[in-house]
């Protein structure tokens, strides 16, 4: 039986250089495959990296995420055509169940891989559900991904590994926020061990690594003798731990990726984020002391935020001496309090759904702003971009670290952000 696992870009992309030199491969498409007896012949197309070429199959598994799942839906259409039995997975089948159900034959929700593990069985005697909804259990499994399956070309290869999933906080624009549980740290070795045959570049794909301090210690602290280099997500309260980034270093830690969010103090409070502003200067101090690179990250669109805070940000973010940061606009995406409360008020801009999703992708304007127009926040953010990796910017951020592994580490995205922000047109 021909079993396809299918992820797609928003859009259809010519853009096959991006997959020459790294490839980020994420692991859920993996986690997925090693679900299946291996007597069935999967094939894993994940758009971003391995490109993709519509074929049918027996079965396909659609991952589904507010902004590719027009596209999805498309592919599932001519797919179930094509007598192929279309399951769909994700975020956005989660949030938007009703929807996803008019064009799979399936769905899956709650726990995804015990979820699949009934599918699979169910598969076996030809008695197929139409919805699998299985509890969210404290303790996470997660079978040995298929890297074997996932083929690329890249040169350099880094590899997803999920340690956890969800995260205790309560940030009211995260669809990570809730159902926090973690893996058993040998199992998590051991993917690592096998992992490490393919790639020693690791990127964590946890919501939060750092939510339980003490389990990510005893984690990091197994995994020094692997020499792996990697880069994690996780909250800014880690950077108040030193003995938390002594053992990530050591551990090999080359870039801890932050979510700032905002300058403003008055728009913290409006993600309903934890926050501890006036210390951050000194909070990536000690990361950058340890020879750690930051990646802190921040969004705008909030309803507090007006023309300035762009040019305030990247200074803010130029002034922490941050390696790499990504802009992001506010996405009402399905399933958080935003997409309610903007409906509510009649401020979304695209609202002929399914098609409309889209335009949900954190670097699009999807609402009105209540102190700028949409095309400021829009034009904003492209500014704020080209702005941070400017050559200039670069230079002057990167120059004093020119002894730190992590910052060439990070001239691999620094030069292709310059690049693309100076040809990108407004
Ligand atoms: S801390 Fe990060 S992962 Fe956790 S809910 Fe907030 S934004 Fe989401």
């Amino acid at each position: 039986m021909h079993i396809g696992l299918l992820n797609l870009e928003r859009k259809r992309t010519k853009k096959n250089y991006r997959r020459i030199f790294v490839a980020g491969m994420e692991v859920k498409l993996p986690y997925i495959a090693a679900v299946f007896p291996e007597k069935f012949d999967i094939e894993i197309q994940d758009e971003f990296v391995t490109g993709f070429s519509y074929k049918p199959y027996d079965i396909a598994i659609i991952s589904v995420y507010t902004n590719n799942a027009s596209r999805s839906y498309d592919l599932a259409t001519k797919l179930r055509k094509d007598k192929t039995h279309v399951v769909m997975i994700g975020k956005h089948v989660e949030a938007m169940p009703e929807e996803a159900m008019q064009y799979a034959d399936t769905i899956v929700l709650g726990e995804l891989e015990k979820g699949l593990e009934k599918l699979v069985k169910d598969l076996e005697s030809n008695t197929i559900k139409k919805v699998y909804n299985e509890k969210i259990n404290k303790n996470l499994s997660i079978k040995q991904p298929r890297w074997d399956l996932y083929k690329t070309n890249a040169l350099i290869e880094i590899a997803g590994v999920g340690t956890s999933r969800g995260c205790p906080r309560l940030c009211n624009f995260c669809n990570s926020s809730g159902d926090y549980r973690k893996r058993e740290i040998e199992e998590v070795i051991t993917e690592l061990i096998k992992t490490k045959e393919r790639t020693s570049i690791i990127a964590f794909k946890d919501p939060n690594f750092g939510v339980d301090r003490e389990h990510y210690k005893e984690l990091m602290t197994k995994i020094i003798p692997l020499k792996l280099n990697w880069g994690a997500q996780t909250d800014i309260s880690v950077f108040n731990d030193e003995e938390f980034l002594d053992i990530a270093k050591d551990a090999g830690c080359l870039l801890l990726e932050v979510g700032l969010e905002s300058i403003s103090k008055s728009v913290r409070g409006n993600y309903n984020k934890m926050f501890i502003p006036d210390q951050y200067s000194k909070l990536i101090k000690n990361a950058h002391k340890k020879g750690i690179a930051v990646r802190g990250n921040f969004m705008f669109g909030s309803d507090n935020d007006d023309i300035n805070i762009f040019d305030n940000t990247v200074k803010f973010a130029q002034d922490l001496g941050l390696e790499l940061t990504r802009f992001s606009i506010l996405v009402p995406v399905p399933g958080t309090q935003y997409f309610t409360q903007f409906q509510k008020e009649g401020r979304l801009l695209y609202t002929n759904f399914p098609q409309d999703w889209k335009h949900y992708n954190n670097g699009q304007v999807t609402f009105t702003p209540k102190n700028m127009t949409p095309r400021e926040l829009q034009q904003g953010y492209y500014h704020a971009w080209k702005k941070f990796y400017s050559p200039t910017s670069i230079i002057k951020r990167l120059a004093p670290k020119f002894m730190n592994k992590s910052m060439y580490f990070t001239l691999l995205e620094n030069v292709p952000s310059c690049v693309i922000n100076m040809f990108r047109k407004n």
